[in-house]
């Protein structure tokens, strides 16, 4: 109930930037102006590899403040113009990655009981987002079994670990045949989360075609390290 009064009063009150509290929607001008500086300039520089990545921005500054928002301080309403934002990439740049038939967008689910807690799947808000820019068809296609401890306290390799089996294709979904997935996501950090997703949406013969993130995190010393 507290998370439908402050998602009420946050709609109220949209015209204050959720950022600073100053007059702007969706950001007021300084805090557009600060996120834009994150966005990168090659999205596509990590279109490669079995799960090719693509992301808006770099995860620090602005944008790094933008999802701790999203995330931690109950605005969902961040998750429209970030989504928005990914959209126009994807489309500024989908001519070039030769995909064939068209994807269909999967959010990474949260655990129910993290859900429950925070009141919504920043992940899920981001891809509605998405797909109301994009119009790319969004579908449940995971569904998150183990409720995994997070993320940011782990190495690489216990991120892994961690999440090794913690999602599964969502039964719900059945509209799934020779379909083609794009994952979408809040930030790409080693790669853990969305590898783990992929791999369980292949066992069931589900393809992803590329992984989707509003920010990416640069690794310190240059290379992925997954
Ligand atoms: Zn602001």
């Amino acid at each position: 109930m507290a998370s439908l009064v402050s998602s009420f009063l946050a709609s109220f009150l949209a015209s204050s930037c959720p950022l600073c509290d100053r007059t702007g929607h969706p950001f007021c001008p300084d805090c557009e102006r600060q996120l834009k500086r994150c966005q990168l300039a090659q999205p596509l520089a990590h279109w490669r590899g079995p799960v090719p990545q693509l992301s808006w921005g770099r995860y620090q500054g602005q944008l790094k403040q933008a999802i701790r928002h999203l995330k931690y301080h109950h605005q969902p309403q961040v998750a429209q113009p970030l989504g928005h934002w990914l959209g126009q990439v994807w489309l500024g740049h989908q001519s070039r990655l030769r995909l064939g038939q068209s994807p269909v967008v999967v959010p990474i689910p949260l655990h129910p009981a993290r859900q429950a807690e925070r009141g919504y799947n920043q992940a899920q808000l981001l891809a509605e987002a998405f797909c109301r820019t994009t119009r790319l068809p969004l579908a449940p296609g995971l569904q998150r079994v183990e409720n995994t401890v997070a993320q940011y306290s782990l190495s690489a390799a216990e991120r892994q670990q961690n999440l090794a089996s913690a999602f599964a294709p969502n039964p719900a979904w059945t509209n799934r045949r020779s379909q083609t997935v794009l994952l979408l996501d809040d930030i790409y950090t080693t790669g853990a989360t969305v590898n783990s997703a992929a791999i369980a949406l292949n066992r069931q013969g589900i393809r992803v075609v590329g992984v989707l993130t509003v920010a990416r995190a640069i690794q310190p010393k240059g290379g992925d390290t997954g």
